[in-house]
């Protein structure tokens, strides 16, 4: 047994003492999610007459905006991940709790979370704020998550440049040139921010990162297609920025498509 989380002087050292606490002299808000929204919340509790629990079901905050550059090698995933629990040193009034949220009784002002090695376990609060963020939207395909991974955790940039690197180490491999051809095609679906980005980062990697990686191949001859189902990329952006954002990618030797929907993702395409 942990001897810090069983302390029971250890006033919510842990899910352990929080759970088991029953007279809370002071009244407790708890915020669900350690993202920027949750951060926030937590610090703006920091002169609240009130303890604050943060609980989160990764021990990290992910600076999401990065994502891109870790997908593309840019950046180690590392550096754009920072631990959670060490907020809890600067705001004493703060306590982390690593757990996953499954459900919430707002009857008995209860949270049932499932703890790691730990199981179950029950979370009274007083005031509670939900920041879980947003899942990743595929617009009604789903499905295409199985062929095409979405840019929200470090799990998915990790997923796409191993993907990227490998269809280099295969397309380096093979005999077959259409095969090769085939692996140095990368096709992106969306052209909002972060396609946007992952495009212009994976045509930097191809053409400069990777440059003399290869002696049967050259990454800068890949095939980078940006689809977009509106007519112009970024369509929340200004039209003037659509316009620069486009040549800028095609410079670096990005085929923009829009007005294109993609109806069906498979293994062959
Ligand atoms: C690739 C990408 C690029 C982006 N670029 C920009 C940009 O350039 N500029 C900009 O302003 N915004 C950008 N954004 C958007 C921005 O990152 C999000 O708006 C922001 O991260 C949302 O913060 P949040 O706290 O609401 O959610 P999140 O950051 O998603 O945090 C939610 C947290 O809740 C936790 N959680 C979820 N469910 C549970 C549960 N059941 N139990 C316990 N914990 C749970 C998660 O682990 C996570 O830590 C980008 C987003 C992405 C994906």
């Amino acid at each position: 047994m942990n001897a810090i989380l069983a302390d029971p002087t250890n006033k919510l050292a842990g899910a352990d003492a929080i759970q088991t606490e029953q007279t809370r002299a002071q009244k407790r808000i708890v915020i669900i999610g350690g993202g920027f929204a949750g951060i926030a919340a937590a610090r703006a509790s920091e002169r609240a007459d009130a303890e604050v629990v943060l609980i989160d079901r990764r021990n990290h905050h992910i600076f999401q905006p990065l994502l891109y550059q870790a997908a593309t090698a840019v950046l180690a995933p590392w550096e754009i991940a920072a631990p959670i629990r060490p907020l809890a040193v600067k705001q004493r009034n703060l306590t982390v709790m690593l757990a996953e949220v499954t459900g919430v009784d707002l009857s008995s002002r209860t949270i049932d979370a499932s703890c790691p090695g730990l199981g179950a376990r029950k979370v009274p609060f007083d005031h509670l704020s939900v920041a879980t963020g947003m899942p990743p939207s595929y617009f009604g395909h789903d499905e295409f998550a199985r062929y095409a991974p979405a840019l929200k955790s470090l799990n998915d940039a990790e997923a796409i440049r191993t993907k990227i690197l490998s269809a280099f180490e295969l397309a380096e491999t093979t005999d077959d040139a259409s095969e090769r051809a085939r692996q140095m095609t990368f096709v992106l679906v969306g052209a909002g921010p972060t396609g946007v980005e992952l495009a212009a980062s994976m045509a930097r990697m191809a053409a400069v990162t990777l440059r003399n990686n290869f002696r049967r191949i050259d990454p800068a001859d890949s095939t980078i297609i940006l689809l977009e189902g509106g007519n112009r990329v970024l369509p929340t952006f200004a039209e003037t920025l659509s316009r620069k954002t486009t040549a800028r990618l095609e410079k670096l030797g990005v085929k923009v498509m829009t007005g294109v929907k993609v109806e069906k993702v498979d293994e062959q395409g």
